[in-house]
């Protein structure tokens, strides 16, 4: 093989505003490794993104399999991370670092806020509650790391939503953009400072009411939207790694074949927002 024929990049280093040599130098973390975070992963690798952490606890089910392509039906009970892992290194993986944490990321906070603190950019994957995906977006803003959130609708199986929250204190925040701060929320942020987010070694929210926390029954979704969800997330790290503006949140439907694009302002009653400044 000679040296041309080893360029695995070569194809998308031809697209006009593409920088490859940024891409190699990124470390992104992705939490949450399930319908969205696994179809991020690998179009990550194949990217050729340099360092890429896979942050979850689950066991593969049964149920994963429609979606999450990192998995196979002989994996079902293993780890989320290692099998991911393995097989984004033996199939995927072309020049990238894989690194997994098999971790509760509330128990094992303390981790959680060091893998954040190493990546340059967050890829959101997290599902319900709202609480999780809300306290990942309060450390990256503390830490100011831009992140994406991105998921599926639950109810309608063929839609879902991407938010950008950028690493500026003066743009929008997860919570600008997902509305008014529901109870548990604000419970969590009585008893857990947000602009001391960092400095807690656990976050206690499995006390919290069972409402809050119970998963959705019979929620609905597919390898197609999944995987549209995560290649809208992929494409915004791409962007605003390189500058390039991106809208804060992207709605689609795609049995209705309809995406709608939304750059919007910071809320002035956020009360996270009024906290970081
Ligand atoms: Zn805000």
């Amino acid at each position: 093989m000679n040296s041309l024929n080893k360029d695995f990049f070569a194809k998308q280093k031809n697209i006009s505003w593409f920088n490859q040599e940024l891409i190699e130098k990124q470390t992104i973390s992705v939490i949450g490794v399930g319908g969205i975070g696994t179809n991020i992963a690998f179009q990550l690798a194949r990217l050729g993104v340099q360092k890429i952490i896979l942050v979850d606890n689950d066991n593969i089910e049964p149920s994963n399999l429609n979606r999450q392509s990192l998995f196979s039906k002989d994996q079902i009970g293993k780890k989320k991370t290692d099998v991911a892992k393995d097989t984004i290194n033996k199939i995927h993986n072309l020049n990238s670092e894989i690194i997994a944490y098999d971790i509760d990321i509330f128990q094992n906070w303390k981790d959680t806020i060091d893998i954040v603190r190493k990546s340059n950019f967050v890829l959101n994957g997290l599902d319900l509650p709202e609480i999780k995906r809300s306290l990942i977006s309060i450390v990256c803003l503390n830490l100011k790391k831009p992140m994406i959130y991105a998921g599926t609708d639950p109810f309608s199986g063929f839609s879902g939503m991407i938010l950008y929250q950028s690493s500026k204190n003066n743009e929008p925040c997860y919570e600008c953009m997902q509305g008014v701060l529901v109870d548990v929320e604000s419970d969590l942020l009585i008893q857990y400072s947000p602009k001391k987010i960092t400095q807690y070694d656990t976050i206690e929210w499995k006390i919290l009411d069972k409402k809050y926390v119970e998963p959705i029954q019979n929620s609905s979704t597919t390898i197609v939207t999944a995987l549209f969800a995560s290649t809208l997330a992929v494409t915004g790290f791409i962007k605003v790694i390189l500058g390039q503006k991106f809208p804060h949140r992207i709605i689609f439907d795609l049995y209705n074949m309809e995406i709608e694009k939304f750059f919007l302002n910071q809320r002035s009653d956020c009360r996270i927002c009024i906290e970081f400044q």
